[in-house]
């Protein structure tokens, strides 16, 4: 092992921040670590708060990514309830809201993103919330009762997840999305059909192509009112509109900024003491030969494994290709890659049986699959979109060969 630094600093203690202390410990830093959040939680998964947590069946305490015991087992010092206000680069040293000023030899910005907020008239009534965090989901949780009229936001994963939980604890749920479909962002059109048609199987009043102009009420919200005066009313509105990458404090600091925190393929900033991972960081996507953001659990484990080994001067993990997964209803989605750039689509399987996936190709490599209840067209769809396989259209269509053989005869 490389000289060890003799106290890392991770700021943000959610997944990858999280992950970036146990991967320091597992690869035998031994040095001072201190994890400091600003949430009052110790660090927690979010998937759950979208789905099981929301749907109440999940206790809080499941969610840790950590038994509580892990930290101080591994000599980690966890400081909850606390944000880091400030980094000093030239004395290295984070400075805290308590006024404390923790120094380092290594810095792991990990802090993660924030909700945008609907800039719309009577956006800041009681009522109209976000789903960010377990503070969020509690409050949340305490309104979607049977009988309750909620306004969905955004067809987004999250909205379209709480969506999902919503109606089913018998709320009224409308989802109002501003584009020509649900999941414009990350996958094709033919998810989006399908997607679509169950919310509506379910009940879900789901628009799309729908201009919002503000919310009504006084004491709390009453309505959305739409583009033409139409009224939407409701008892709460859930905004699921996208996030920030939480990088104020980077850029105080002097670090190259944009849509997330610039690093290189070893999650180093322009500091080369200073990380960025997950949510916040904006880093090569080597499967894809460019820069970019990504918001997955995926994402914030690989970056935490990747910033603690080039801390400790240790090889890199080898990098899978994205992936990402959603629940709702009884659909399990999976997605692996990216589908961006896509020039053609292969729909393997009929959507009307409920498991089918699609594959998107470029040049006739695949770039990235969503499989829907189809683990096999997942698992193999991530390998052949990994080494951006050739695959004839006509082949990945073919339920009649498997995907283990279609991976076995794959051109890489
Ligand atoms: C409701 C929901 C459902 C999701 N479902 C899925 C899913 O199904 N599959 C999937 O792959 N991904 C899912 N995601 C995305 C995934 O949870 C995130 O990509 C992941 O949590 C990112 O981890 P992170 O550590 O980068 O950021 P975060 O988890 O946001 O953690 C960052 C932490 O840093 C804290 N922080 C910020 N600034 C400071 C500061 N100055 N000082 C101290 N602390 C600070 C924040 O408060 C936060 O606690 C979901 C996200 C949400 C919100």
């Amino acid at each position: 092992m490389g000289v060890q630094p003799r106290s890392v600093v991770i700021v943000g203690a959610g997944q990858a921040g999280c992950q970036a202390a146990a991967s320091l410990r597992q690869l035998g830093y031994e040095g001072a670590l201190t994890l400091v959040g600003d949430e009052p939680a110790p660090p927690y998964q979010r998937p759950p708060l979208s789905k099981a947590y929301l749907k109440g069946e999940l206790e809080a305490d499941r969610l840790w990514l950590r038994p509580i015991e892990f930290y101080a087992e591994q000599n980690i010092e966890l400081l909850t309830g606390v944000g880091a206000k400030s980094i000093d680069l030239a004395a290295m040293k984070v400075e805290l809201g308590s006024g404390a000023r923790l120094p380092f030899d290594a810095l792991v910005i990990a802090t993660g993103a924030r909700p945008r907020k609907l800039q719309l008239p009577g956006a800041q009534l009681d009522g109209v919330m976000d789903l960010r965090t377990l503070a969020d989901v509690d409050k949340l949780k305490s309104r979607v009762v049977p009988g309750a009229r909620m306004v969905v936001v955004g067809a987004g994963y999250i909205g379209l997840e709480a969506a999902a939980v919503a109606v089913k604890l018998g709320a009224q749920v409308t989802v109002l999305e501003a584009a020509p479909r649900v999941l414009g962002r990350v996958a094709g059109p033919e998810i989006s059909r399908f997607y679509e048609q169950a919310h509506r199987e379910a009940g879900v009043d789901l628009r799309t192509g729908v201009s919002i102009q503000g919310f009504e009420g006084t004491d709390r919200v009453r309505g959305v009112r739409l583009a033409g005066g139409v009224v939407v009313p409701c008892d709460l509105v859930l905004a699921g509109i996208g996030v920030h990458p939480n990088v104020e404090i980077a850029h105080a600091a002097g670090l190259l900024v944009g849509d997330g925190i610039h690093t290189d393929g070893q999650a180093r900033t322009a500091h080369p003491d200073v990380y960025a991972i997950g949510d916040v960081a904006r880093r090569p996507l080597v499967h894809y030969h460019r820069d970019g953001r990504l918001e997955s659990v995926h994402n914030a484990i690989e970056g935490g494994k990747i910033a603690a080994a080039a801390i400790l001067g240790q090889p890199a993990p080898v990098l899978e290709t994205p992936w990402f997964w959603s629940d709702q209803y009884e659909l399990k989605l999976q997605t692996a890659g990216l589908w961006t750039g896509a020039d053609e689509m292969v729909v393997r399987g009929d959507p009307a049986t409920r498991a089918f996936a699609v594959f998107y190709l470029k040049e006739g490599r695949i770039l990235a699959v969503d499989a829907v209840n189809s683990g096999p067209e997942f698992i193999v769809g991530k390998k052949l979109a990994a080494s951006a396989s050739r695959v004839a259209p006509a082949v990945l269509a073919d339920k009649s060969i498997s995907m283990k053989d279609i991976g076995a005869k794959a051109v890489s």
